[in-house]
């Protein structure tokens, strides 16, 4: 068949309505023999490949255009069957769809395919297949989807890749990580694992502020090229996430080992300064590493990870990887949620006091108790100071929770005083610099003292030498006034801080704590470390100069306590007499 002259049946799709209406007034004869080569002369000279194509799969014919697009001739297009002009006979599904088309089941098909000219070249071409209606012939049309699709490509890859590096930017990383994770966990044969770097350099805004954005952007675009060195084609995928952050994903991860050992040939990398512009640059990076099996991992989930990783390698010093320690990670989370709940904790009273005995050397008599307070908590069970002090000094609750400890302090002190009559017996209370700061400590324990009747000699009060260090103004103040008052200021862990007695003397103090350490530093008694012992005794002679008392802590021995009374310390503290103990323990010791 020739051209478009065509088949029987050739009619007009919906123009044909239009041109039919415009000459209704003409012969009707006339008007469809000039209609049909209107038509035809249309199809041929139109600038959209089509072709007309019988129910039963034969090409009645092809346009022009559509000639042009195959590198065929309209002539030779109409000698073949539709299911090899559209390609579709390695397509079971898309000849089906084919076949409902023709029998009308369904209105039209469109399909990408792969064409092949019979130069050898191809052709990426969209395909609409559509009725006409009724017995009519179907309307093909080929439109070349090629330059588009490059273009959408090229559209695509500016938007998924960063342009100072050339690398994958943040949103193809993602997309890569979650097809990661997915295809790892649900892989039979890989290794069902992924690890991650996440790296940030050291002291890039410095760079940047100092150099310019241009040598800032140029030392990324090197980072780039070191950190492409380090990753193994294929397997790792190297992304700038934006800023001086870059990650490094291990798909199909073998192990800890690897993505540690990834971690480390990227920090030997940058061993090597960058030249950058006529400039030397010495740049370091910090690496949070998080590997895991992918089952049950979200890309968000490790992402999280990773970041907290990346924080600990800063905060542990910075040019250094850190692995992810879960038991790091709960620590964080149960210190979030502690701090959330310290306020509510002390309104339902959940902290509880215990004492521990400070015992006079010489004689082995009970002199006073610490009161040390502990967290019974709901969740977590009995939380020592050491979880809870820090976070209570942070957002400010300490002042509510020191104003407890001291009132239950004097009262349980009261109490044994009333009960024992004949014995001296001084609770000593840790105050926190805070509450110096944050509240009328003076008022508050002048009030507690009228309430409960305790003497004020019976009453001590630790602060360590950082809270004294430096006081001046309203700190000092207090001392004074507590001091006038007759209560006793104690300098608790003595020696932990850069005390100078000197300064310290011109404070209101009556005794001072020794830090653990000091008693630590003794050693055992094959082992002596007289320096620890010489430094320990020329420290209580100056304290006894200077009209100060001496309590060792942490005395776990009896020759520990043997070798502090012959230096001469007045009290000792420690485990060798009783660990931190309930009242009721303390009432027992009395009686
Ligand atoms: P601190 O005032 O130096 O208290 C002494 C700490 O040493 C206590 O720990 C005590 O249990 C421990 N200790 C006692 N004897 C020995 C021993 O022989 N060997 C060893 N290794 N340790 C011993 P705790 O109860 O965990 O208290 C820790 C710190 O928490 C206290 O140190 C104090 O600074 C703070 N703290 C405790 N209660 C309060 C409080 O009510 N308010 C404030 N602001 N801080 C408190
Ligand atoms: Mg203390
Ligand atoms: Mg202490």
């Amino acid at each position: 068949m020739g051209g478009p002259s065509g088949g029987p049946g050739v009619e007009p799709g919906s123009t044909a309505h239009v041109v039919t209406q415009s000459h209704s007034s003409a012969p009707r004869s006339r008007d469809r023999e000039a209609e049909l080569r209107d038509y035809r002369a249309a199809f041929a000279v139109a600038r959209s490949a089509m072709a007309l194509i019988a129910p039963d799969g034969v090409v009645l014919a092809g346009n022009g255009a559509l000639g042009t697009l195959l590198g065929t001739s309209p002539e030779r297009m109409s000698s073949l069957d539709a299911d090899t002009l559209l390609g579709l006979t390695g397509d079971p599904h898309a000849r089906a769809v084919f076949r409902e088309v023709a029998a009308g089941k369904r209105d039209r098909l469109r399909c990408t395919r792969l064409l092949t000219r019979p130069d050898g070249s191809s052709l990426r071409a969209e395909l609409t297949l559509s009725r006409t209606g009724g017995a009519r012939p179907l309307l093909l049309t080929v439109e070349d989807v090629g330059e588009r699709d490059a273009l959408r490509e090229q559209l695509r890859h500016l938007a998924m890749h960063d342009p100072v590096t050339r690398l994958p930017n943040r949103a193809l990383f993602f997309e890569r990580l979650a097809a990661a994770c997915e295809a790892a966990a649900g892989a039979g044969a890989g290794s069902g694992r992924v690890g991650l770097c996440y790296l940030d350099l050291d002291g890039f805004k410095a760079v940047n502020d100092t150099l310019g954005h241009r040598i800032g952007d140029a030392l990324l675009a090197a980072v780039a090229g070191r950190l492409l060195a380090c990753a193994q084609p294929g397997g790792h995928l190297v992304a700038r996430l934006g800023g001086d952050e870059y990650a490094l994903l291990l798909r199909e991860s073998t192990g800890t080992g690897q993505a540690t050992a990834l971690a480390e040939s990227v920090l030997t990398a940058f061993q090597q300064p960058f030249d950058v512009a006529g400039h030397r640059l010495a740049v370091s990076a910090s690496i949070g590493v998080v590997e895991r099996e992918a089952a049950g991992t979200s890309p968000t989930g490790l992402m999280q990870a990773a970041d907290t990783t990346l924080y600990w390698a800063k905060a542990d010093g910075k040019a250094r990887w850190t692995l992810f320690d879960p038991e790091r990670n709960e620590h964080r989370m149960t210190r979030q949620a502690l701090s959330r709940t310290l306020r509510q904790a002390i309104e339902r009273g959940e902290f509880v006091l215990d004492y521990q005995p400070l015992v006079a050397l010489d004689t082995g008599e009970l002199r006073g108790v610490e009161a040390l307070v502990r967290w019974e908590h709901p969740h977590f069970g009995r939380l020592p100071p050491g979880r809870f002090i820090g976070l209570a000094e942070e957002d400010g609750s300490i002042v509510q929770l020191g104003r407890w400890v001291l009132a239950e302090s004097c009262r349980q002190a009261r109490a044994w005083q009333r009960a024992h009559p004949g014995t001296a017996l001084v609770v000593s209370v840790n105050v926190a610099v805070r509450q110096v700061w944050d509240s009328d400590l003076v008022a508050d324990v002048a009030a507690i003292l009228a309430e409960t009747g305790l003497p004020p000699r019976l009453l001590q009060l630790e602060l360590t030498e950082s809270a004294l260090m430096g006081s001046a103004g309203r700190p000092l103040q207090a001392l004074h006034a507590l001091h006038e008052m007759g209560v006793r200021i104690a300098i608790d862990d003595f020696g932990t801080g850069y005390s100078n007695l000197a300064y310290m003397s011109r404070l209101p103090v009556s005794a001072l704590k020794l830090d653990g350490s000091f008693v630590q530093g003794f050693r055992s008694a094959e082992h002596p470390n007289p320096a620890d012992e010489t430094i320990v005794e020329a420290l209580v002679q100056l304290a006894h100069r200077l009209g100060l008392t001496v309590t060792a802590e942490c005395v776990e021995s009896a020759e520990q306590a043997e070798r502090l009374r012959r230096i001469g310390c007045d009290t000792g503290q420690g485990w060798h007499w009783s660990r931190p103990v309930g009242a009721d323990a303390i009432s027992r010791l009395l009686a």
